[in-house]
């Protein structure tokens, strides 16, 4: 599930080893992948990759006046291979042919297609519905005052979190680690926050930039599939809380789990868990 901190070190790294490379060619078998048709992915063939910058959780290479902007959704990756892929492989989404015989490739995991890319003039890539209604980036951390109007909303912290129109950047393993560090309760609601809660929500973003200094030294030239994350919480449920001890407890849910230290986070108490209470009926 690729967030801010492992989205930002794959493009840079893809951002070193593929600047000033040219695209021979493109192919689109992940049939609903491309969400743009004019212009066609092809008219980026010839072209050269000027870098690959990130915006909240989105990828997006740089060829000149056109912009690829890729959203990963939960399983997608993006990735340089050194040949190219067998076109039997059902992971593929977008294939980008180097002409130095390498291959980026979006892929994805699991059955369904979900990731998808918007081939954009990009002049044009601010003012697109997905890119424009992003809140500020989560890193650098905003100024305190913005994330404080950001997250003034009568939600509860932890859908809220992850709502890049809110802030940019934090999905489901990263908001465990950013509440847990704040001593904040999941189901706290942002409006109810005085000023010392939000101010420890504050000083817990930079986690993820501790995160990306963390790939920084681990990571070589080729991202892995799956990343080496440096949680501390997330889905660490039964296990000791790092900081106080207490076992960590969780709340699952349909596509994700909900990780917390009862102890510093929900006054002591443990959130009912509708799977657990399935289970047990
Ligand atoms: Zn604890």
């Amino acid at each position: 599930m690729p967030e801010l901190p492992e989205v930002e070190i794959t493009t840079r790294r893809l951002g070193r080893t593929l600047a000033g490379v040219e695209v021979e060619s493109t192919l689109a078998p992940g049939m609903v992948t491309m969400k743009t048709v004019d212009p066609p992915l092809a008219a980026i063939e010839g072209r050269s990759i000027d870098g690959v910058r990130r915006i909240g959780k989105m990828p997006v290479v740089e060829l000149a006046d056109l912009s690829l902007l890729v959203h990963l959704m939960s399983a997608g990756r993006l990735q340089a291979y050194d040949k190219r892929a067998s076109l039997r492989d059902r992971r593929s989404r977008l294939l980008i042919r180097l002409a130095d015989g390498r291959e980026l490739r979006l892929r994805e995991f699991g059955t369904k297609q979900r990731a998808w890319a918007k081939l954009l003039r990009s002049d044009e890539v601010e003012s697109d519905e997905m890119v424009a209604t992003l809140g500020p980036e989560a890193w650098p951390a905003p100024p305190l005052e913005e994330l404080a109007s950001a997250i003034d909303q009568a939600r509860h912290l932890h859908p809220m979190l992850r709502d890049q129109r809110v802030i940019a950047g934090i999905g489901r393993s990263w908001v465990d680690e950013i509440l847990w560090e704040a001593r904040l309760s999941p189901y706290k609601k942002g409006s109810e926050l005085d000023s010392d809660e939000v101010e420890r929500l504050h000083a817990a973003l930079p986690v993820l930039g501790h995160a990306l200094e963390h790939y920084e030294e681990v990571i070589g030239d080729t991202v892995p599939d799956k990343l080496p994350m440096p949680l501390r919480v997330h889905r660490r449920q039964g296990e000791p809380c790092p900081r106080c001890g207490t076992t960590l407890e969780a709340v699952h849910f349909a596509e994700h789990v909900m990780t917390y230290c009862p102890q510093e986070q929900t006054d002591g108490r443990v959130l009912k868990d509708r799977r657990l209470s399935r289970l047990l009926k």
